[in-house]
């Protein structure tokens, strides 16, 4: 239903199709970018999601051309921007790209710096002036074009690199986290400005961002990088609802995760699961059988408490627990609760709440309890990608490069 509309909407599309095979890069002995391989179509709006130092920034430079892959091909339309000895630099690539730090140029007005994007066109001076004008009426800056970076706030910044990339029309936008540095109500909005205005430009994009929230958003098709692999590609809704691993599950929003044994398979794709918080029903992300230790991971929308512990009327499966902390979000409250176990859910969102020390009743929905074999969520994979030796640090962002 919404492709046709998008279809429908979108102006005859500027956008070209990616293809990337077996992307590869390293940094010295530090492999970064492991055989990534994913094809857009025009048009459409691809998020790469992934933890600080997954490899994000690197692909999208290499992408832009600003970094050399050492492995691998990139094709944008019926062009190999770089594959072998190829490599396109930046400026022949027909892309734009939109930073974290806007990266604008501190001597040019607003209007200069969107201007600067079309020199490759050399157009008429009347003709610069119109585009330039209008793109920048898109972004809601008209009155603003005459400033300097530093008489703009961040937010405003962001828009003239907005409007930069969009000028020239391009066949494929790059956007590097760039609401990241912006405050969060300013970050909705603007996100929601660059979703309307990247799509009626019909241009290719890929976004990338360490914030599931945000991925789930924008995104036609989301891209979850693991330490330079490309873990999983699927609409948000199958990530959501189908995480590939443990890995994926646990970046895209967890309420808390237990570990028990296989108990049996009620239902097709099911799982029942012996925990030391009691038995629950799940759905089975592997080869399960009888007695198998698992691992569950539950995301907070498979929650919900009672305050009236004790079997519920269907009979299905309920864990009891008592409620460890109580927060006001607006709509409602969400929720901490403990366990038996000691284990603990956060996240558990309800209308009222449940003050904190009440005992409450937790069912848990099986279609977002995902029962992993054990051996698949073993805690080295998840502790490698938090970071071990070498890249371990918090990664601080490089210094911004042109890309006009
Ligand atoms: P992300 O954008 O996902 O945070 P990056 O692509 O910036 O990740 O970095 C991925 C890994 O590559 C990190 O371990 C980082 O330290 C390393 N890295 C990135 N750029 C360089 C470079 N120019 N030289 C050496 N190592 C680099
Ligand atoms: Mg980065």
């Amino acid at each position: 239903m919404t492709g046709t509309q998008l279809t429908a909407t979108t102006p005859p599309g500027t956008g070209n199709a990616l293809v990337v095979e077996r992307l590869g890069k390293s940094f010295g002995a530090t492999r970064v970018l492991d055989e990534v391989s994913f094809s857009i179509e025009p048009g459409r709006f691809l998020v790469l999601l992934g933890p600080s130092g997954s490899g994000k920034t690197t692909l999208l430079r290499c992408l832009a051309g600003i970094e050399r892959a050492d492995g691998g091909s990139i094709r944008l339309g019926d062009r190999t921007l770089a594959e072998g000895r190829t490599h396109l630099p930046p400026e022949r690539r027909e892309l734009a790209m939109v930073f974290q730090d806007y990266a604008l140029w501190p001597h040019m007005t607003a209007a200069e710096n969107v201007a600067y994007a079309l020199k490759r066109r050399r157009p008429t001076k009347e003709r610069s002036a119109a585009e330039v004008a209008a793109t920048l009426a898109r972004v809601g800056l008209d009155e603003h074009a005459e400033r300097y970076p530093h008489q703009l706030s961040g937010g405003q910044q962001q828009r003239v690199a907005l409007a930069r990339a969009l000028v020239a029309r391009p066949g494929l936008l790059l956007f590097d986290e760039p609401l990241s540095n912006l405050d969060a109500d300013l970050r909705e909005r603007l996100r929601v400005e660059i979703a309307a205005l990247t799509r009626e430009s019909g241009a290719t994009v890929v976004y990338i961002t360490h914030d599931q929230a945000e991925a789930f958003a924008l995104a036609d098709t989301v891209g979850v990088l693991e330490q330079g692999r490309l873990v999983q590609l699927a609409a948000p809704e199958e990530v959501y609802q189908r995480p590939a691993s443990p890995f994926v599950a646990r970046f895209t929003g967890l309420a808390g995760e237990l570990t028990g044994r296989a108990d049996g398979t009620p239902h097709l794709g099911r799982v029942l699961c012996a925990t030391p918080a009691g038995p629950l029903v799940a759905t089975g992300m592997g080869a399960l059988d009888d007695g198998a230790p698992v691992h569950v991971l539950v995301r907070p929308a498979a929650v919900t408490i009672a305050e009236n512990p004790g079997e519920a009327a269907d009979g299905s499966h309920n864990l009891s627990g008592t409620v460890a902390d109580t927060a006001y979000r607006g709509r409602g409250y969400d929720h901490v609760v403990e366990l038996a176990d000691g284990s603990r859910l956060t996240g558990v969102f309800d209308r009222r709440a449940c003050p904190r020390g009440t005992p409450v009743r937790v069912t848990l929905d099986p279609d977002g309890c995902f029962a992993y074999p054990s051996s698949s969520s073993s805690p080295s994979s998840f502790s490698r990608s938090a970071g071990s030796g070498q890249d371990a640090a918090p990664l601080s962002e490089r210094t911004p490069v042109e890309v006009p």
